[in-house]
C-alpha cells in the first residue's frame, strides 16, 4: 500500500510544487514507484514533468474528482519509469463548486487512490495555495502531509490554519493522518534573515523539520520550463542533490528501505537495500 503525502501550505509560491515534482523524481531514481497527482488549477506540476495540457484536457484529475473516470484512467508517464502523473488543469476550479450538494465531497480523492494504492510506494499530492475543498480531500485521503516553509520573514504565517485544518481532519474524518515533517526551503546560506528563520522554526518544530534544507537553486527554477525535474536536467546541482537527501531521509524516516545515493564528482551511484 502507497504511503500518501499531501504537499501543502495555503501560502502561494512556497514550493509545494517544485518539492512535488522533485521528491518524486528523487524517490523514482531510487526504484520506488511513484504517482505525482496533481491537484492544483494551475496544473504547474503536470507541465513542469513533461505533460502537453492539449493532450489531457478531456482526462485528468477533475474527472476524477466529479465522478466521470477512475484514477487509472487519467494516469500518464513521464520521462522516468517509475514516475507517474495524474495531471490537473483550469477547469479544476469548477470541482469546488460542483461538488458543493454531492455527499461525502471531501472523501472523493480518498475512494479513487483507493482503489489504485497497492500499485505504488508513493503518492505524492500537489495542493493548491488554499484551505478550500481540493486541499480538504487531499488531507483526507493522505498517510501524512508535508509543509515546505520559504525561509524567508513570515514564513509560519497562516502555518496555525493549516495546522488547525489538518487537526480536524485527524479528529474527524483521518485519524491516521500525521505531519510528515516540515520542509525548509529556497534557503540563501549568505542571508542571515535565512538564517534566522531556519532557526526560530527549528526551534519551533524541532523534531518535525526534516535535516535536509533546499537551498535557493537557479536549476529548480529552470527545470520545469523544459518539463523536467531537476535530477534530468543538472544532475550535479545543488538543487538536485537536495531533493535526493531529501527522498533519502524520508525512505530512512519510514523505514521502507534503506538507501545509499552517492555523488562523487557528480556521478551518481545508487545502491538499494530492501530492509
Ligand atoms: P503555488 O502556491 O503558486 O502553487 P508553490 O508553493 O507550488 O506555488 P513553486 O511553484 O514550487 O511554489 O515555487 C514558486 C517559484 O519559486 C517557482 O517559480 C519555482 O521555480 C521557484 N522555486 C521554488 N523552489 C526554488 C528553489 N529552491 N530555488 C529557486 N527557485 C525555486
Ligand atoms: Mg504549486
Amino acid at each position: 500500500m502507497a504511503k500518501v503525502i499531501a504537499i501543502a501550505n495555503q501560502k502561494g509560491g512556497v514550493g509545494k510544487t517544485t518539492t512535488t515534482i522533485n521528491l518524486g523524481a528523487s524517490l523514482a531514481l531510487a526504484e520506488c514507484k511513484v504517482l505525482v497527482i496533481d491537484l492544483d488549477p494551475q496544473g504547474n506540476a503536470s507541465v513542469g514533468l513533461g505533460l502537453n495540457k492539449e493532450n489531457y484536457e478531456e482526462s485528468n484529475i477533475y474527472h476524477v474528482l466529479i465522478g466521470q473516470k477512475s484514477l487509472s484512467e487519467t494516469v500518464y508517464q513521464t520521462e522516468l519509469d517509475d514516475l507517474h502523473i495524474c495531471p490537473s488543469d483550469n477547469n479544476l476550479v469548477g470541482a469546488e463548486i460542483e461538488l458543493v450538494n454531492e455527499m461525502a465531497r471531501e472523501y472523493r480523492l480518498k475512494k479513487a487512490i483507493e482503489k489504485i494504492d497497492h500499485l505504488y510506494d508513493f503518492i505524492l499530492i500537489d495542493c493548491p495555495p488554499s484551505l478550500g475543498l481540493l486541499t480538504l480531500n487531499s488531507l483526507c485521503a493522505a498517510s501524512s502531509f508535508l509543509v515546505p516553509l520559504q525561509t524567508e520573514y513570515f514564513a509560519m504565517e497562516g502555518l496555525g490554519q493549516l495546522l488547525n485544518t489538518a487537526e480536524l481532519v485527524k479528529e474527524a474524518i483521518n485519524p491516521a493522518l500525521e505531519m510528515e515533517g516540515v520542509l525548509l526551503t529556497m534557503f540563501d546560506g549568505r542571508n542571515n534573515l535565512s538564517k534566522e528563520v531556519r532557526d526560530d522554526i527549528r526551534s519551533h518544530f524541532e523534531k518535525k523539520v526534516f535535516d535536509t534544507i533546499i537551498p535557493r537553486n537557479i536549476k529548480l527554477s529552470e527545470c520545469p520550463s523544459f518539463g523536467r525535474p531537476v535530477v534530468l536536467y543538472d544532475i550535479g546541482s545543488k538543487g538536485s542533490q537536495a531533493y535526493l537527501d531529501l527522498a533519502r531521509e524520508i525512505l530512512e524516516r519510514n523505514q521502507k528501505k534503506t538507501i545509499l545515493l552517492n555523488n562523487n564528482n557528480h556521478q551518481e551511484s545508487l545502491q538499494r537495500e530492501e530492509l
